[in-house]
């Protein structure tokens, strides 16, 4: 069974719990984050028989032999948008975010663009758990903006222009002309960006060190903006080979919807520099993490007091220990 995740599969003797604390998918004893739109299913394990016909195989980004995601066509779900937002699960979620209908639609609809489709009329061609995928990152975006519409940090400019910034890239990635790049282009973003509550996207290729496209036009707040040269240079890319490089006026670390972007577009790794000269470079491994799950359990945190970015930085590390990310704060 599998909750929090994607994919999760796990064995059990009988009057065990799951790792993730359920006894049985659904399990009303459970954080809600483990059962919150679950669609797990419960099968008797015999050893040496394929009791779920590899079934379980069936996700987009499950891993191959080498341990490297790779893309599994999931089929066209062929639910309409109509019959989708009449889910008691995608209606509560809805109610939740305090957004308005036409508020909604229009962040789906740049949701879509974002994932390469022109329309929503595409919605229907989704599989399902993409389906949920658009509604998640529509609806985070509509709660972040309202969370932090007024922080617009200045660029600590002391920090980023200093030598010992430049230095703390060094050894990050396998290739010095790639950290290099990296470093270059995250003083240039928050240069640009700073007293500002906007954000540049610049994408880097792993293999060349080159920068193969640039975002810098965005104008909504705390998000990037995927321009059609954007979504064409991922498409030209092959998948793991790009990292992206993006600003947070916020000053805190990714956010849930950081880690879907780095699903969704294939990259490699990703980088957030904060306004304030930290820098924070995520990846994910193993079966990684969804971004609906690692906002919960930030907002587990949250609610007993803790900061957001203190918070961030517990569940990173959590998540890390796991095996399920692989996160370096420079
Ligand atoms: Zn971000």
């Amino acid at each position: 069974m599998r909750c929090s995740t994607a994919g999760y599969s796990a064995h059990v003797k009988p009057n065990e719990r799951f790792d993730n604390g359920c006894r049985f998918p659904g399990d009303p004893e459970a954080p809600a984050g483990e059962t919150y739109n679950c669609r797990c299913t419960l099968v008797a394990y015999i050893p040496g028989h394929d009791v779920t016909a590899g079934r379980e195989k069936q996700r987009v980004g499950s891993l191959s032999k080498a341990g490297v995601k790779e893309q599994q066509p999931e089929a066209a779900s062929g639910r309409s948008l109509e019959k989708f937002l009449e889910l008691t699960s995608v209606q509560r979620r809805i109610e939740k975010s305090g957004m308005s209908k036409s508020k909604l639609m229009k962040a789906m609809r740049e949701e879509m663009r974002k994932q390469g489709y022109s329309d929503l009329r595409a919605f229907k061609t989704l599989p399902k758990s993409r389906q949920q995928g658009v509604i998640r990152n529509a609806v985070e975006r509509g709660i972040t903006s309202k969370k932090y519409a007024n922080k617009m940090a200045k660029a600590d400019f002391k920090r980023i222009n200093s030598p010992k910034f430049f230095k703390k890239f060094k050894g990050l990635t396998g290739g010095e002309k790639v950290n290099k790049t990296i470093a270059k282009e995250c003083r240039a973003i928050v240069t640009h960006r700073s007293g500002t509550n906007s954000e540049d996207l610049v994408l880097i290729s792993k293999e060349t060190g080159k920068v193969v496209a640039r975002s810098t036009a965005a104008t909504k707040e705390n998000e990037v903006k995927y321009t059609t040269s954007v979504l064409n240079a991922i498409k030209k890319h092959k998948p793991h080979t790009l990292i992206s490089v993006h600003n947070h006026a916020t000053n805190i670390p990714p956010t849930g919807s950081d880690f879907d972007s780095q699903h969704t577009h294939s990259y490699a790794g990703g980088i957030v520099v904060l306004h304030n000269g930290e820098v924070h470079y995520y990846e994910q491994t193993g079966v990684g993490v969804s971004g609906w799950y690692y906002d919960a359990k930030i907002d587990e945190l949250t609610l007993t007091g803790m900061s957001d970015y203190d918070a961030a930085i517990e569940v990173m590390s959590q998540l890390q220990k796991e095996g399920r990310i692989k996160w370096t704060k420079l």
